[in-house]
């Protein structure tokens, strides 16, 4: 059966409700303490909105490299390592978020968004490792030999 319920926010929408009349009756009542779905959606956006700005006021003090793949990644991962390096920055410590602005390949965020923070810092303290052995073994092979 389809109600029109009033939702908190005054707005009107229709909902299909379905199961025994006490039942369609309690979901009635529920959904008149509820906002309706554009206002649901709303706020859920204005909630990313604010999450996205004071992650960002988080994290202004580090510098972030730019990151390298397709635009598509690049947009995703700069998402990603806002949002997780707002939550692993430390004012004594910064040397969490240290070893994850070591990782600038976009593809390596988004694999590892939803690691823990703390194998998240022990996978970019990895492959950052893996980085500086290779930029060693490169700076020793691009050395002058002397005999
Ligand atoms: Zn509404």
């Amino acid at each position: 059966m389809e109600q029109r319920i009033i939702h908190a926010c005054g707005h009107e929408q229709a909902h299909h409700l379905t199961g025994f009349e006490s039942q369609q009756e309690r979901k009635a009542k529920w959904l008149k303490t509820t906002t309706c779905r554009d206002c649901f959606v709303a706020e859920k956006r204005a909630e990313e909105v604010a999450a996205a700005t004071s992650s960002s006021a988080a994290v202004s003090h580090l510098v972030l490299p730019p990151l390298t793949g397709t635009d598509r990644q690049i947009s995703w991962a700069s998402t990603i390592r806002i949002k997780r390096l707002a939550a692993l920055t430390n004012p004594n410590n910064d040397a969490d978020c240290c070893a994850c602005l070591q990782v600038t390949d976009a593809k390596w965020w988004i694999d590892y968004r939803d690691l823990t923070d703390a194998d998240l810092v022990a996978a970019a303290t990895k492959a950052s490792g893996i980085q500086n052995v290779t930029a060693v073994t490169a700076s020793i092979t691009d050395m002058p030999r002397t005999a």
